[in-house]
């Protein structure tokens, strides 16, 4: 119960105080009901994470109801394949809280239409024959009064009539809309007779040819939010001007319900661009591998990345739901897996860039089984058992043939703990005839198993290694930021934000894993000691020959680099 407490407490925002406060004077007769209407014309990404967890979390804590609806107004621009894994991506983000139900704005074509024709025939609404650069001319400027067309004061009957020929088909794109009738000087622009219905002989994803004029945005969402019984329909800042033509709208037919409609900042976050558009074209032009590459922000490149929805989630809750716009540090989406993984993911060893260790004094054909913790800080995850030969693999970066000072790690000379297994010195360097290192000796104390010195000598280096005689080979995959600049979008003039893409945003390396690792898990998370936590591809991985993903590294990279600033 407590914990309740101060869990919701963390959650509290300004939007949760305006449900309580309708909850307090039953304006919604105590119900809650909230939506998340993408228009299905791309996947869905980190921004878009924020606006479903914080509908549906609100819908979840206040034992309400939570739709998702395919704003499908838009034809040309919409894709049953987005549909489908729209779906499938907010169920993941909600753990199921979400079943999976679609409800579709273009269902409710037949009905807008007629309370389109109810206001015409109020006198709020009129066929108007301006073309779109008239209209927005015509529609003039802040502080400055627009123009009325002249298609104004068309009479109730021929507003019928060209209406209903433009729903037939009769005119072409563009000739005729379909306009409210409000007040051409007033001061929010938006509410200068606002266009409700354009002409567009396109085909609908779900609707195919039947209609030829299609609902705008204004008109549409706060009606779509009506018929769904919506209470609060959150939506971010750009739209808190078109609030009062929300309103307006509804109240123009009386009897219907009206949700109260909320604005809150959106989601922006540093070396990431988000929006559809762009993120369409980097996988239309090839920039990334499809929309599901783990260095997109899309849920379905987070996804496979490793991430979890329960990080995602933890990350929201912690930046919070806000009034105003910022941009926050991609580091503390990274902070939040890695929490999430510090604490679950087992540990194993791979070396990414391995020179080879031959042990002189270990006998040639024997087999050790060293035994490994599964988890440090967490003794009932067990041990592993690990094979230890006379040869292994270390890590390139653990051995200098010149130590620079305070260098802890190989070097001729010195001597350095292998992790769970013996303490190792180095005695001697093999050359290749190119002067490239073939492999360090060294010798082992054979009193050192486990790690520990058996006379109590202080050994300050630890390094990671696998037998390479029973290592497997994995492919693993290397991320950075997609973009190499906080602000990709931040051009001059002339230029595009593609060129702000990170040229080494990924790095593939032919590695060795642990030998358990040969039948890890799809879909799997691990911590590789000192290297950071990987996850299996579930695309990609395969028994035997396995790929992992770095989903972030060990340390918060990010905050050393602010430090340095
Ligand atoms: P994009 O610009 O990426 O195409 P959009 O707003 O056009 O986004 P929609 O499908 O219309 O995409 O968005 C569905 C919902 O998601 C809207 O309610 C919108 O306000 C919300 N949303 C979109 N981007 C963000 C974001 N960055 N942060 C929070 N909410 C967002
Ligand atoms: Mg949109």
């Amino acid at each position: 119960m407590e914990k309740e407490n101060t869990e919701s407490e963390s959650k509290r925002n300004f939007i949760r105080d305006m449900i309580d406060h309708d909850n307090e004077t039953g304006r919604f007769g105590h119900k809650v009901h909230t939506r998340f209407p993408p228009e299905p014309n791309g996947y869905i990404h980190i921004g878009h994470a924020k606006s479903i967890c914080l509908n549906s979390g609100i819908a979840k804590d206040y034992g309400g109801e939570f739709n998702l609806r395919f704003d499908d107004t838009n034809p040309s621009k919409e894709d049953q394949e987005y549909v489908d894994n729209i779906i499938d991506d907010v169920k993941w983000l909600t753990d199921g809280f979400y079943k999976g139900k679609a409800l579709f704005a273009s269902d409710y074509f037949p009905q807008m239409y007629e309370w389109a024709v109810q206001l015409i025939k109020a006198g709020k609404a009129y066929v108007c024959d301006l073309s779109p650069e008239e209209v927005s001319r015509y529609r003039g400027e802040p502080g400055k009064p627009g123009r009325e067309s002249p298609y104004r004061n068309r009479t109730v009957e021929e507003n019928l009539a060209l209406f209903e020929r433009m729903k037939n088909g009769e005119f072409p794109d563009g000739s005729h809309t379909l306009r409210a009738k409000i007040d051409m000087a007033h001061p929010n622009l938006n509410m200068r007779d606002p266009v409700m219905y354009r002409i567009l002989h396109a085909s609908h994803h779900r609707q195919g040819n039947k209609w030829n004029i299609y609902p705008m945005y204004d008109w549409a969402h706060g009606l779509e939010d009506s018929i769904e019984g919506i209470t609060h329909s959150i939506c971010t800042l750009e739209f808190e001007d078109h609030r009062p033509l929300y309103d307006w709208f509804i109240d123009q037919l009386p009897g219907i319900h009206h949700p109260q409609q909320i604005e809150f900042a959106r989601l922006n976050l540093s070396y990431t661009v988000m929006s559809k558009r762009k993120l369409l074209e980097l996988v239309k032009g090839g920039y990334v591998d499809g929309w599901d590459d783990p260095r997109m922000p899309t849920i379905t490149g987070i996804r496979r990345r490793g991430y979890t929805a329960s990080s995602i989630r933890s990350f929201l809750d912690g930046i919070g739901v806000a009034k105003f716009n910022s941009t926050i540090e991609l580091g503390l989406l990274e902070n939040a897996i890695r929490n999430e993984l510090n604490e679950n993911a087992l540990r194993a060893m791979a070396v990414l860039k391995p020179v080879k260790i031959i042990i002189d004094n270990y006998p040639d054909g024997l087999v050790e089984e060293m035994e490994a913790s599964n988890h440090p800080q967490k003794p009932e995850s067990g041990v592993r058992k690990l094979p230890f030969c006379k040869e292994i693999y270390i890590e390139e970066d653990d051995f200098r043939e010149v130590p620079p000072p305070k260098y802890f790690r190989l070097a001729p000379g010195k001597e350095v703990r292998l992790r769970s297994a013996y303490i190792v010195k180095c005695v001697s360097v093999e050359k290749n005839a190119d002067g490239s290192i073939k492999a360090v000796h060294c010798t082992y104390d054979p009193e050192s198993r486990g790690g520990n010195a058996p006379d109590g000598r202080k050994i300050k280096g630890t390094i990671h290694w696998v037998s390479a005689r029973h290592a497997v080979k994995a492919e693993i995959r290397l991320y950075d930021t997609l973009f190499k600049v906080p602000n990709p979008e931040d051009v001059e003039e002339g230029h595009d934000y593609k060129e702000n893409l990170n040229p080494a945003s990924l790095t593939r390396v032919n590695a060795y894993v642990e030998p358990m690792l040969a039948k890890a898990e799809k879909g799997s998370r691990w911590q590789f000691e000192r290297l950071g936590y990987f996850y299996v591809d579930p695309k990609d991985s395969k028994e035997n020959a396995p790929v992992f993903n770095r989903i972030v590294t060990l340390k918060d990279t990010w905050a050393k680099l602010s430090k340095k600033k």
